[in-house]
């Protein structure tokens, strides 16, 4: 089930007056995803906001609209349905006045990978990995060819943290990392930015899908310093951003030790180690 609603003025007004791209943003309805609609609505762009709740949607969407004057559509989709996610998809493929993408709709689930069930994660998997690759796809061509354009996609710290206990939404969101990594290198030449953002514990929603109570954790981000910082990151065109890491030189270590190891795996005979049976 899906609907598309137009708030606001026409399309050619806002952006004859703006000249900035419209911004399409998954996961809108609350949470990181609302917030980035808050700020880029505050940056003068317009906005296609998607997710299920069409009711939160329009409520912010009408705020937004009063306060910055800004386009904004609503489309109402469950991402993980097959003809809701085309519909998406569409849109990112013909509407070339959406020249940024924000993948953020995403979710965690609770219990160990022994608990959790293999529906549930097969869900997970799709709304967190398989979707952001679709969107991605449908519109690249587009802002290749316009040689303009991002895509900001939504991973977490939790994709560097194999201990975490949290496996499969962990992976999706080392997949998010690679994805984006991947990217960048593909599309960056082309005139493409592709951002990683890598939150740590931030307080939404979702800790309540994961059956968590945020209040009983420390060190939870909120969610305004999280987008703030994101966007900073953006602004400044980097290519993984991951606001709670104070030390950046620690991340560049950990990517300088992933590119370092990669001009060692040319060798067409295994290993020594590896050439003595137990
Ligand atoms: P949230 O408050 O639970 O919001 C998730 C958003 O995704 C909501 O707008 C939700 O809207 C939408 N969504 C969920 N399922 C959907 C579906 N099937 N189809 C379409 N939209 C769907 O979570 P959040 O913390 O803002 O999370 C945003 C992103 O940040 C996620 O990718 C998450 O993994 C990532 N992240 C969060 C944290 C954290 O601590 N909060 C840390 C690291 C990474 P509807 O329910 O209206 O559909």
């Amino acid at each position: 089930m899906m609907m598309i609603m137009n708030i606001g003025s026409t399309t050619e007004k806002s952006n004859s007056m703006t000249q900035r791209p419209a911004v399409l943003i998954t996961g809108a309805s609350t949470g990181i995803g609302a917030t980035y609609a808050e700020r880029f609505a505050r940056r003068g762009h317009d906005l296609v906001l998607v997710a299920r709740n069409v009711a939160r949607m329009e409520a912010l969407a009408s705020r937004l609209r009063q306060e910055t004057g800004v386009v904004i559509d609503i489309v109402q989709a469950d991402l993980t349905q097959t003809s809701d996610l085309a519909r998406v998809e569409s849109r990112l493929r013909d509407d070339a006045r959406i020249g940024i993408l924000v993948n953020n709709a995403g979710t965690a689930i609770g219990g160990s990978f022994l608990e959790q069930g293999v529906d549930d994660m097969t869900r997970l998997v799709a709304l967190n990995a398989t979707v952001l690759v679709r969107l991605a796809s449908a519109i690249a061509p587009r802002l290749a060819t316009a040689g303009d354009g991002a895509i900001v996609n939504i991973s977490s710290v939790v994709g560097l943290i194999p201990e975490f206990g949290s496996t499969v939404y962990g992976a999706t969101k080392a997949f998010v990392l690679f994805l984006s990594q991947g990217l960048a290198h593909e599309l960056g030449p082309k005139g493409v930015y592709v951002q990683a953002v890598l939150p740590a514990a931030t307080r939404t929603e979702i800790w309540d899908h994961a059956g968590v109570d945020v209040n009983t954790m420390g060190n939870v981000m909120e969610v305004a310093d999280l987008v703030d910082a994101a966007l900073v990151g953006f602004d400044r065109r980097e290519p993984v951003t991951i606001p709670p890491l104070h030390d950046a030189s620690q991340w560049d270590a950990l990517d300088g030790a992933r590119k370092a190891i990669i001009g060692s795996f040319g060798n067409a005979q295994p290993a020594e180690r590896y050439r003595t049976p137990v």
